[in-house]
């Protein structure tokens, strides 16, 4: 078959391919009609052949060449091939332009009675069922989720198949929408599945899937869920999220998925609760789509050794904690690691070398057979054994258990040390696996392999003395087998009973009825020890498979280990301290830093500050655009972030309150793809907030109300400044240009004004990034306008109506009165009407 190359556009302007009318192709059509909307990977011998409109489309998005088998036709048929053993390389690139991949295969060695091998699609890869990406070898996770309804309840369920993390979340309050959304976020999924009608309505604006909801209950997925899948008990809603998603990945042919071992029921109580938005605004983790972002949280404290320890900083960094003992837990340990740097290091030195058991494992357990990662489970559990046998854990971690399972574990360590050979190959059959001296019946094959080399040896020597021609060889290859050489030279003397073979220039290769019967039985013992080897393998596997959920556990302990190593080392490059916990909510910081910006700036140039807030605070933050306000409150928010993983924060000294939420809004955010007017998405942020904070809750408002008219935005901001300093009491940072609000200090005592100042010096504009109390009055809007080179006469027309106004003071006239304007007239005010609490799901109307 020649495949001639073909000129893309004159193919892509073919509408309709005819297929030939062949059994293969019959059986290529069959295969499409099943893989629906997927690109069909047709396995032909070494390749995955794509045909017709999807040849077109794949060749041109992954540049390749298209191709045809009958190029002189009228209307040839596109194909366009990808070598199988450069799938991995394929994958991720089709997956992450949004393609879904049917992989078919021949399922059956041998031909059909046409002439035909069997075939079938073997799995449907998406987004989050591709467990071949490099990027995984990361801290990266590929969560899938879930959202369903069930009357008023709303839950998801997440699992992030590589490493068999399966887990469900349902909101306090019944069909919290909102909650579930940022629970979402923290999962930072990959693929959106909502299984109900409105729902999916309602969140038009997420790129997501929709499907109909499974009633199967979940003790009845015995296609997927192992057995020893240990069943929790849940509500219906959470139970139908999880049967959802599990039937899904049944549906792309996942298979058994032997190491989901359990569902882990999230809460949000011991949580630090971050909503999606803090998640965005604060950069607590890279922003996948935009990748010209400068650094993000975990990027700075991503100091680990091992992806266990980075997946599990993702994890901390999305869901701090809120239970003073655990976050002091974490704390201590950090402090002995710091001050036990040998230990640190031999910890450091294991974790390097155990590698990801959690992705291994889930390879392991989707893929099976796979020597290379059975000889992974058996090193990196073994250095988890160790690891996990230091005589430190039981002053640091006096509850520690020390688990039935590292017994279990060492003899499944042992087990596998005594079966495998050191350095185990990738896949079978490529050399050894199983040691000598393992398995009496493998020995014995492989006995009568070596020995036959021996007789063939005495075979050789024997012929050459009978013959006389001492350039006689025995020798073997793939095609010819066994065969016997003489050189043309020496062909005279061959004797009769010699069966020629093979000619070739230079020499003649014969055969003997003896060595065709040794052939034979070489080749027999051969695919006996293959045998062996697989069914020993398969053995391991199944060892391997029933600890699942001790070598979960391990992985567990291992990446909390490297979190922890991974924040002291942190804390030493970059002189960050472990912060104390105050008794009464108030926050106290000296020298405080921006961890991200600090990390990008050169070393010395961040302006740190100090901060001193007592409970219930609310700052009213004021200064000109660049001053530096936004750094400064998100600074705080990260700082309270860090603290409440357990990792030392920016700062010479901090005493922090523990708070139970973090809610960051900033004002004219851009929306507009998720349709709605930046100023409607404002005022439901700012009503969530109003809804959602209490007392323990870190408020931070960034500009907020400036998406609408003057009067209008400073109303609002001036009411909600209100509503949260009399009624919620949070503590709060509203960075705001109305200076004019700057009068309720005049209303509440907890009203605090602070500001940033700038410097103009020779024409010139200089930020200090300095935060000190009082309010500042100008905006220097006049004078950036000036630097910025508009007109003279603008500028000076600018200066005159601002003096007039200031002479006026027409907004100082406007919120004088106000702080002795009574809250309400009569009747509550509608603005406040957001803090009822609504049992109904609220969706995004
Ligand atoms: P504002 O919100 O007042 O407009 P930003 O907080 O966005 O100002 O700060 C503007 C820029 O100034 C930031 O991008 C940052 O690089 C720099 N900056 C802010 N605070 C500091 C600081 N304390 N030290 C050094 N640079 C800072
Ligand atoms: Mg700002």
């Amino acid at each position: 078959m020649v495949k001639g190359i073909m000129d893309t556009e004159e193919m892509a302007s073919q509408k309709r391919w005819v297929y030939p009318d062949t059994p293969l192709f019959r059986q290529y059509q069959g295969l499409r009609e099943k893989a629906g909307e997927a690109l069909l990977f047709f396995r032909l011998g070494d390749f995955y052949e794509l045909f017709g409109d999807q040849a077109v489309e794949v060749s041109r998005v992954l540049g390749l060449t298209l191709t045809s088998r009958d190029r002189n036709k009228s209307n040839p048929l596109p194909m366009c091939g990808i070598p199988a053993r450069s799938l991995e390389l394929y994958l991720p690139r089709l997956v992450s332009l949004g393609y879904r991949i049917a992989i078919s295969e021949q399922t059956q060695p041998d031909l059909e009675s046409d002439g035909m091998f069997a075939r079938e699609i073997v799995r449907i890869v998406t987004r989050s069922t591709l467990i071949e990406d490099p990027s995984l070898e990361g801290g990266q996770t590929k969560n899938g989720v879930c959202i369903v309804r069930m009357d008023e309840s709303v839950a998801i369920s997440s699992l992030d198949l590589s490493s068999g993390h399966l887990a469900v979340f349902e909101p306090q309050n019944k069909g919290d929408l909102d909650a579930i959304l940022d629970w979402m976020a923290s999962k930072s999924p990959v693929e959106i599945l909502i299984a109900d009608n409105e729902l999916s309505v309602a969140l038009s604006g997420i790129d997501h899937q929709r499907m109909s909801p499974s009633e199967i209950p979940l003790t009845e997925l015995l296609d997927v869920l192992p057995q020893g899948f240990e069943f929790p008990v849940l509500s219906p809603a959470s139970e139908r999220a999880l049967s959802t998603l599990i039937s899904y990945v049944a549906s792309l042919k996942a298979g058994i998925i032997h190491h989901l071992t359990g569902v882990t029921v999230e809460k949000t109580v011991g949580t630090l609760v971050i909503d999606r938005a803090s998640i965005r605004h604060l950069d607590l983790v890279p922003d996948q789509e935009d990748r010209k972002k400068n650094g993000s949280l975990l990027e700075v404290l991503d100091q680990s050794r091992s992806s266990l320890g980075s997946r599990m900083l993702r994890r901390w960094v999305l869901a701090p904690l809120s239970d003073r003992e655990t976050i002091l837990l974490r704390q201590w340990i950090v402090k002995r690691m710091d001050e036990n740097p040998r230990w640190a290091d031999r910890i450091g030195d294991i974790l390097g070398s155990t590698g990801d058991i959690e992705r291994i494992l889930g390879r392991i357990g989707m893929k099976g057979r796979l020597p290379r990662d059975l000889g992974g489970i058996r090193d990196g559990i073994q250095g988890a054994i160790e690891l996990a046998k230091m005589p430190e854990w039981t002053e640091l971690l006096p509850d520690h258990k020390r688990d039935a399972s590292i017994e279990i574990l060492s003899a499944m360590v042992l087990r596998l040390s005594g079966a495998l050979v050191d350095d185990p190959p990738v896949s079978c059959g490529e050399s050894p696996v199983i040691r000598d001296g393992f398995d009496a019946e493998l020995d014995g094959y492989r006995h009568f392999e070596r020995e036959g080399d021996q007789d063939l040896l005495k075979i050789e020597e024997r012929e050459r003395r009978s013959t006389g021609i001492d350039t006689l060889r025995i020798r073997y290859n793939q095609v010819a087998g066994y065969y016997i050489e003489v050189t043309k030279g020496q062909v005279s003397k061959v004797p009769s009973h010699y069966f020629r073979k093979q000619t070739l220039t230079g020499v003649e290769r014969y055969t003997l009825p003896e060595l065709m019967d040794f052939e034979q039985r070489i080749a027999e013992s051969r695919s006996r020890a293959q045998q062996r080897e697989f069914a020993l393998l398969d053995e391991l596997t199944t060892l391997v498979l029933s600890l699942s959920a001790q070598i979960q556990r391990m992985a567990e302990f291992l990446g909390t280990v490297d979190a922890l190593l991974s924040f002291a080392r942190v804390g030493k490059k970059r002189q960050y301290v472990l912060p104390s916990f105050s008794m009464d909510g108030a926050m106290s910081i000296t020298n405080g830093r921006h961890p991200i910006v600090e990390a990008r700036l050169m070393s010395g140039t961040f302006m740190p500050n100090d901060t001193n807030l007592g409970s219930g605070t609310f700052v009213l933050l004021t200064g000109p655009n660049m001053a530096g306000k936004s750094t400064y409150m998100r600074q705080l928010a990260l700082i309270q972030i860090m603290a409440q993983m357990g990792a030392p924060v920016p700062a010479d000294s901090a005493v922090l309150p523990i708070v139970d939420r973090i809610l960051t809004r900033v004002g004219a955010n851009d929306h507009i793809l998720e349709g709605e007017s930046t100023f409607m998405v404002e005022m439901k942020e700012v009503a969530r907030v109003l809804r959602d904070a209490t007392s323990k809750t870190l408020v931070i408002l960034d500009e907020v109300g400036r998406g609408t008219a003057t009067f209008d935005g400073m109303a609002i901001a001036w009411a909600v400044s209100e509503y949260i300093h009399d009624h919620i009491r949070s503590m709060t940072l509203f960075a705001t240009h109305y200076h004019e609000l700057h009068a309720l200090t005049e209303k509440g005592q907890r009203f605090l004004n602070q500001s940033v100042a700038v410097r103009i010096e020779g024409g010139k504009i200089f930020f200090p990034h300095r935060i000190s109390s009082g309010h500042s009055s100008k905006s220097y809007g006049i004078d950036v306008a000036k630097l910025a080179g508009v007109p003279e006469v603008v500028i000076e027309r600018a200066t005159r109506i601002l003096e007039h106004w200031n002479r006026q003071k027409p907004f100082k006239a406007i919120s004088d009165g106000l702080s002795q304007l009574p809250e309400k007239d009569s009747g509550a005010l509608p603005l406040f009407n957001w803090k009822v609490r609504s049992d109904k799901p609220t969706q995004s109307s």
